[in-house]
This record gives C-alpha cells, sequence and structure tokens, in this order.
C-alpha cells in the first residue's frame, strides 16, 4: 500500500476536555425534540459524555422506514449545545446537509459507512467542506475494504480538514455472527499502523447491533488503544424507531463505562520496561526464526511447482491438502493453539503455495 500522509491534529488540540476515553452518545435517530432534549439531559448528568450525537438523515435500507426528522432536528441540537454543553454531532451525506449542520452550530460532522463506500459523494462532501474549520469522523465504508476508508480519510484532509477522526464501525462479512457487523480488527490495527497520529475511536452499537455485547467490543476497543467510543443512547429502547436492539438508557451507558477498564498504553515502573522488553526480544527471536522457516518452506514449493509441471500434474490435489489440514491441526491443536488460528494460517500458506507455483506453472 502506498504511503499515507495526513496533517492532522490530535484530539486534545481541538477538544478541550482531555479525558480519555471520549465518550460520544446519543440516540441513533433524532425523533422528536422531547426525546432529544430528555436524552441528552440524562446523558450530561452522567458527566461521562463528551459529545452528542443523533442521526438526523437516516441511510435506511429499506424506503418504508423512519428515515429521519431532517432540518428540524438540528434546531433540537442546537438547544442541547447551549442547553447541556455537550459538543454536538450530526451524520452527513450530501452538501446540503453539511451546509444545513454548519447552519446550526454543529460541532462535529461524521460521514456514514453508506457514504464512505462511494468515492464520487465523499469527494463532493470533500468540496462542501472547503474553507471551513469543523472536526470530521470517518466511518469506515461498509465493506471490509482499508483502501477505500483510508481514499475517505485523505480526501477529506485535502479539503483542508485538520480536526480528523476515523470511526470503526464493524464490516458487512459473509459470516459476522454473532455481530451485526464483523469488528475484524486487524483493518481499523493496519488503519492506527499506516496512520499515526490519527485519531481513532470505535462504535460497538454498529458492530455488535445488541445492546448486551456492547462492553466486550468496547472493552475491546480500549485495550487496542483506541482514543473513545461511540454509543447509541436512548431515553427509551423500546419505542426506538431505528436500531431499537442495540441501544441502551443513559444510566446503561454510565454504568457500562464504569465497568470498563482503562489501561494506560505506556507505563513508568522500570521493572516492568525491562521485563517487557525481554519477552519482546524473545518474540523478535522466534519471529526471525518462522521467517527463515517460511522461507525453506517455500524454496520446496518451488521445486515441487517444477516437478508437477516437468510432469503434467494440476497445482491443486485437494486430498493432500485436505490431509495438511487435518493432520497440522491436530498437532497445533495438542500444542495449545486454537483450531480458528490454525485455519486462518494454513489457508494462508496454501494462498501463497499455489500462487508461486501458478506463476512457474505460467513461465
Ligand atoms: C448511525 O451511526 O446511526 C449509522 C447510520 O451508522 P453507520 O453509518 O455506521 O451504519
Ligand atoms: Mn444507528
Amino acid at each position: 500500500m502506498k504511503d499515507v500522509k495526513l496533517d492532522i491534529l490530535p484530539l486534545n488540540e481541538w477538544m478541550d476536555v482531555d479525558i480519555r476515553p471520549l465518550i460520544i452518545s446519543g440516540p441513533c435517530s433524532a425523533e422528536n425534540k422531547e426525546q432529544v432534549l430528555s436524552t441528552a439531559k440524562l446523558l450530561a448528568s452522567t458527566g461521562i459524555v463528551n459529545v452528542f450525537r443523533a442521526g438526523m438523515w437516516k441511510p435506511r435500507t429499506r424506503p418504508d422506514t423512519f428515515e429521519g426528522v431532517g432540518e428540524e432536528g438540528l434546531a433540537w441540537m442546537k438547544q442541547v449545545r447551549d442547553d447541556t454543553g455537550m459538543r454536538t454531532c450530526v451524520e452527513v451525506a450530501t452538501p446540503r446537509h453539511i451546509e444545513a449542520a454548519i447552519e446550526y452550530g454543529i460541532d462535529i460532522l461524521w460521514i456514514g459507512a453508506r457514504t464512505t463506500v462511494n468515492p464520487f459523494s465523499v469527494q463532493e462532501i470533500a468540496e462542501a467542506l472547503k474553507g471551513y474549520d469543523i472536526a470530521v469522523m470517518v466511518k469506515n465504508p461498509v465493506n471490509p475494504d482499508l483502501s477505500l476508508w483510508l481514499g475517505a480519510l485523505e480526501r477529506i484532509n485535502s479539503a483542508g480538514i485538520k480536526k480528523l477522526v476515523a470511526i470503526h464501525r464493524g464490516f458487512n462479512a459473509y459470516d459476522s455472527a454473532p455481530y451485526r457487523n464483523a469488528p475484524i480488527w486487524e483493518i481499523p490495527i493496519e488503519l492506527m499502523r499506516l496512520c499515526s497520529g490519527l485519531p481513532v475511536i470505535c462504535d460497538p452499537s454498529h458492530i455488535t447491533g445488541n445492546a448486551m455485547l456492547l462492553k466486550g467490543i468496547a472493552q475491546q476497543a480500549l485495550d487496542l488503544d483506541m482514543d473513545g467510543l461511540m454509543i447509541e443512547s436512548h431515553i427509551n429502547p423500546k419505542t426506538a424507531l431505528s436500531d431499537k436492539e442495540q441501544q441502551i438508557t443513559p444510566k446503561e451507558l454510565e454504568k457500562l463505562v464504569a465497568s470498563l477498564v482503562i489501561r494506560s498504553n505506556s507505563s513508568t515502573n522500570d521493572e516492568f520496561r525491562n521485563k517487557l522488553e525481554e519477552l519482546r526480544f524473545e518474540i523478535d527471536k522466534i519471529d526471525a526464526e518462522l521467517i527463515k522457516q517460511l522461507s525453506n518452506r517455500m524454496q520446496v514449493i518451488d521445486r515441487i511447482g517444477h516437478y508437477k509441471k516437468e510432469n503434467n500434474v494440476t497445482i491443486l490435489q485437494i486430498k493432500r491438502w485436505n490431509n495438511i489440514v487435518k493432520e497440522s491441526i491436530e498437532l497445533g491443536e495438542k500444542l495449545g493453539l486454537s483450531r480458528e488460528f490454525l485455519l486462518k494460517l494454513l489457508r494462508m500458506l496454501h494462498e501463497e503455495s499455489i500462487r508461486k507455483q501458478t506463476e512457474i506453472f505460467n513461465k
């Protein structure tokens, strides 16, 4: 992947509240003035919510569902800001949405997963943002495509937006159970590696789709050193007009956040640091050994490839592959490795072996 250069401000330079994690909460959708104001009042009284969210324009899968109250709700957000002091954020998908949100003094805009997938929409949004000093959060695209997510961040950043945040909300996957959207943590981790300094927060509501599963995902996000959480909260989730299964009351949000363990990403304890150093040294040695062995394996693959080609034998022999899987999993499980991990690893090895032999066959 080509280098990523983003010109961004650290969170604490534009969020005067220097709290970790950053907590964003509020209903999936603004439904009516009373629902917005009462939810906001309770969330503010917890003292842990930095930013109040609510969707005005809802990107719904089916047209016969609640599609949001539109611009009318922006006035309620303005009142939330005036009454509670919480910052406000809304989802925008078109230049008109941006214009309206800015007119009502919304502090932060977010780009939804269904918009991030479309570079035309993202570019249009980027053009509309030119000249404004507003914060923008970019959700990952619905499909597990890191480049698309990066591309959206780059487009918005190129429009001069330096208050930029990425939101991990999970991905549409063939098998996402038990979640609504598979977390596929490798993707946000790779984003964090490529864009050091980019604030990344997690949206456990849209990952889980289920209030009971929020805590596990929220804790994992914090343990992966993410900067904050966006969790949907509704005054009365049972009556919510969208995403009712995943919303929790402000009181439940308060309890959930209080139950999370907040860990630091470094330690000043010398004994801890020395011990960690020692263990990491061991890991580095093992990794180097693994890589040498992988290279040895590939050299044998190379010989097999030539040999099969000379003898006009197919690359894949499904029985042999089946045996490798069976035997390696048996051995690996005996040695304490998980079946899921072994399968993933073996598939990767096999894929590369096939690629290499195909190259030889096509020469
Ligand atoms: C939302 O935040 O309510 C929303 C529509 O999210 P997403 O874009 O992640 O589906
Ligand atoms: Mn929602």
